[in-house]
């Protein structure tokens, strides 16, 4: 396991599901993490990551509100006096055929999962050029890769992510920051417990590993991309998906 001694992270979203199973991996591995996520069951995450002797922030706030994420680098940044790590994970999905998307559930999902990757990179990367230094680590989705029937509104957030990851590694790798993202495909959280049980065996059916990941799964992928031993890798998009997205559907 890669050490994360001395190392600032912050992860959005980790609350619960993917992200607060990277916020607990990157802590094990001596990272100092910042949690941040809309409701308060953020602090309990903190505490939990303060009992593995590891220093931690709760930050509650949308990530979608530039001024909320605005303040939150400042705090992380007065608090801890740096910033190595940002993995941009909070999501929601709010499925519906295009015929019958409201216009709200094609703003809302667009403004929490991409435009948010946009505030929160813009405002670490004013700190992580000063420091010549940095890993941003996006959380894509197989369905921003593949498409999805009833996810205009997600894969196209996803598909925004691939591309924005892209063009900001460029950006920023004379100054030693990479950003990659991982996709994940199906994974056991509370996210795609919501979906109907037959929808989800179908979905099984078209893992080749035959098996939904775990939120661990993804976890170990961003703790390799954030870890030094990947400092030549940017501009990347790592599939953590079963083999979902390259196999024959
Ligand atoms: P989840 O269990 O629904 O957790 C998402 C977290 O993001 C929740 O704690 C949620 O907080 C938080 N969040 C939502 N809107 C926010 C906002 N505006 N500001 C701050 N935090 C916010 O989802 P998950 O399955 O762990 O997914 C995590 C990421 O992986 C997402 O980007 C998702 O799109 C991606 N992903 C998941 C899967 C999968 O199969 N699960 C597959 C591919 C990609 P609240 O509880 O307060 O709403």
């Amino acid at each position: 396991m890669s050490d994360f001694s001395n190392k600032v992270a912050i992860v959005t979203g980790s609350a619960r599901g993917i992200g607060k199973t990277i916020a607990l991996r990157l802590a094990e591995a001596g990272a100092t993490v910042v949690v941040n996520d809309l409701s308060a069951a953020v602090n309990a995450v903190a505490d939990e990551i303060k009992a593995l002797n590891r220093q931690s922030l709760a930050v509650q706030g949308d990530v979608s509100s530039s001024a909320d994420v605005n303040r939150m680098v400042e705090t992380v940044k007065n608090t801890f006096g740096k910033i190595d790590i940002l993995v941009n994970n909070a999501g929601i999905a709010r499925d519906q055929l295009v015929v019958r998307m409201s216009d709200e559930e094609w703003e809302s999902v667009l403004n929490v999962d991409l435009k948010s990757v946009f505030f929160c990179t813009r405002a670490v990367l004013r700190h992580m050029i000063r420091q010549r230094s940095g890993r941003i680590i996006n959380i894509a989705s197989i369905v921003g890769i593949v498409g999805n029937p009833g996810q205009a509104n997600y894969s196209s957030a996803k598909a925004g992510i691939i591309g924005f990851t892209k063009t900001v590694a460029k950006e920023v790798a004379s100054r030693q920051i990479t950003v990659n993202a991982v996709a994940p495909g199906f994974i056991d959280t509370e996210m795609t417990q919501r979906l109907a049980e037959e929808w989800k065996q179908e979905l099984q059916k078209r893992i080749p590993l035959g098996y939904l990941g775990s939120p661990r799964d993804v976890a170990e992928a961003v703790a390799f991309l954030a870890s030094d031993e990947a400092r030549y890798i940017t501009g990347q998009v790592l599939s953590v998906d079963g083999g979902m997205a390259g196999a024959w559907m």
